[in-house]
Parts: C-alpha cells; structure tokens; sequence
C-alpha cells in the first residue's frame, strides 16, 4: 500500500494537514502513536482559537478536526513511526507494525512537557508529581498544590487547578511572569493562588507520595520547606524530533529547520507544528503550518508528474 503523504502525528498541525491534503485529492495516512489531538488534548479551554465556541475544550476540538479528515477519507493507523530510507518513489517508513511506502512525508510529532530535573521529580511521577493539570487535577481536591513555572500553560493551568485544590502556589525563578498579561490578572485576582517568585525547586520530597517542596530564593540562597500535596510542573516543551536526529535539520533547541512553505533540508520530507523551530506554538500556527505543509506537498507531486 502506497500513499501520497504520510503525516506523523494526529495533533492540530497532522490534522490540518490531513484534512488539506485530502481534499486536495491526496491519498493521505495519519499516524499516530497515542491518542488524537496531542497536547492540546490536555487543555480544558480554548480562548484563543479564532471561532471556538465558548468553554471549547481541546478533545472536543481536535475530535472535530479528526471527524472532517475522515470525511475527506484520511485513514488513520496506531502505530510508532521509527524511520525512514529514500527509495525511487519517495520513501519507505518503518514503524512498530510494519514498513509503509509514501512519496512524501510531513512531521507533525509535537512537543513535550520538560522535566525540571530536581531531585525527587522522577521517583515521585506519577505519585503527586504530574505534567497535565486536566489529567491529575481532580486528585488534589481540598489539597495544596504547587505549580512550577511562569508561562501561559504554568498561569492557565494555575487558574484551572483552583477548580479543585484549596491552594495553589506558583513558583517562578523570576520577579516576573512570562505568561499573557490577561493571566496575570486573573491569577492576581484568585484568592487561592499566591507565588513565590525568584525561586526555584531544589528537591521534591515524599515518601511514596509528594509532601514537601525544597525552594530555594535565587537572590538571597535562603531555603524553605513549603509542605504541597502536589507539583505541576509547566517550564517548557521539547521537541519530538528524535526519530530525525542525523536526517532532519535542527536548530540549537533541537527545533525541526523548515522554509515557510514548511519543506526541510530532505526533498519530499516537511515539517508542521510545535515540533518546528517558528516563534509562536499555538493550535492556531499549528493548523496553519500543517495547512501550508499540505498545500506544498500537493505541489510537489505536481512537479513530479
Ligand atoms: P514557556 O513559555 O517556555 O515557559 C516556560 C516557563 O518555565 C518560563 O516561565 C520559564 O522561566 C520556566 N522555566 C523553564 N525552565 C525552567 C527551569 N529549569 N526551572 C524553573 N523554571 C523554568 O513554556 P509554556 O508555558 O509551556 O508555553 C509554551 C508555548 O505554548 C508558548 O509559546 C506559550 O505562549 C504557548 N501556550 C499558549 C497558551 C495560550 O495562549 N492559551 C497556553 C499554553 C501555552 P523564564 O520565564 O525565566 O524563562
């Protein structure tokens, strides 16, 4: 079975590219190694999504965006992309169920929440330390929490943690935030968060389940002990761009190199979403990229004809 594109990953940017690439009369496979919608399917509002209806989520989102590929007849497969070799028509993909052919490929992998890297963070995963507010936020009701970091996802998941937990207190290195002007109201105004700024997380403590936090202020190398029943961590994403290492182009924070009609340095092969390097990650850029991917993949097939 050959393809005209495969597109890895069923995120905003695949699935975008899906649904232009199919309606562009493209014979198009997405696949995906864990569920559709990526990591906006752990988001619990949209607000800023041009036409999202009011208290959108990110799973009612992207399903929609999955049912309109499926309309235009994008076949979807659950499976772990491995690699790729070129061949005379394109390229063969290994994956964990198989080899596929295509004669185009568009990475659309995302990203991934980073770990801190303090100690304890690892030990205590999973047992009050959690990377996804929608997911964990419901086992900390009536409990302290505290959220690591001080951009938009520290500050929206912040605001979305209070649904449940008595108190949430945002740790950031800096005296100031990062997030969106319009979140640093609304954590201003929530009576259960507080912060504690120009400080950062030296260990998590617990014995089996998380009970403590060390802090330590940047500025004056003064520690604490702040008792929490949980920790959230939010500094930043990393690229999926393993599998391409040695291949693809990246730029010096591992973000996939594309020109603006998203090609990579590999003819045939193009990149779209979080996973590339571009200077705002939103699902808004993310539909953009994976329509402007499809868009030239559907020319490049052209050409070769
Ligand atoms: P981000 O904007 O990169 O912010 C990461 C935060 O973590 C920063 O405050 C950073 O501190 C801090 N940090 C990084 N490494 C740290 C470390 N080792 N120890 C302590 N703190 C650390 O990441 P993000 O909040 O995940 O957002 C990623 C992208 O998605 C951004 O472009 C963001 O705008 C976008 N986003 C948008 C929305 C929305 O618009 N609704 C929602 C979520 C995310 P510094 O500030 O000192 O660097």
């Amino acid at each position: 079975m050959s393809y005209d594109t495969i597109i890895i990953g069923a995120g905003p940017a695949g699935l975008a590219a899906g649904l232009y690439a199919a309606r562009g009369a493209l014979k198009v496979l997405i696949i995906e190694k864990g569920g559709i919608g990526g990591q906006i399917a752990t988001s619990w509002d949209i607000e800023n999504y041009p036409g999202s209806p009011p208290n959108s989520t990110g799973p009612s989102l992207t399903e929609r965006m999955r049912e309109q590929c499926e309309e235009f007849g994008v076949e979807f497969s659950t499976r772990t992309y491995q690699s790729f070799s070129i061949t005379l028509n394109g390229f063969a993909i290994e994956t964990d169920s198989g080899s596929l052919e295509t004669q185009t490929l568009i990475v659309a992998t995302g990203a991934e929440p980073k770990m801190i890297g303090c100690k304890g963070e690892r030990e205590l995963r999973g047992m009050g330390v959690s990377y996804c507010a929608t997911c964990d936020a419901n086992f900390f009701k009536g409990l302290k929490v505290a959220v690591l970091g001080g951009g938009d996802t520290a500050l929206e998941e912040s605001l979305y943690l209070t649904k449940y937990a008595k108190e949430v207190v945002i740790i950031h290195r800096r005296d100031e935030l990062r997030g969106a002007k319009i979140l640093q109201q609304r954590i201003k105004d929530n009576e259960k968060i507080s912060l504690i700024l120009d400080s950062v997380v030296e260990e998590i403590k617990g014995n089996g389940l998380v009970e403590g936090i060390v802090v330590k202020n940047v500025k004056t190398g003064e520690t604490s002990v702040v008792p929490v029943d949980g920790v959230f961590v939010f500094v930043g994403q990393k690229p999926n761009m393993e599998p391409f290492v040695g291949s693809l182009e990246r730029d010096a924070r591992d973000y996939l190199i594309t020109d603006e009609d998203m090609r990579t340095n590999i003819s045939g092969i193009f990149a779209a979403g979080d996973v590339r390097r571009k200077s705002l990650r939103q699902v808004v850029t993310a539909t953009a990229d994976g329509a402007i991917a499809a868009v030239n993949v559907i020319k490049f097939i052209e050409e070769l004809k």
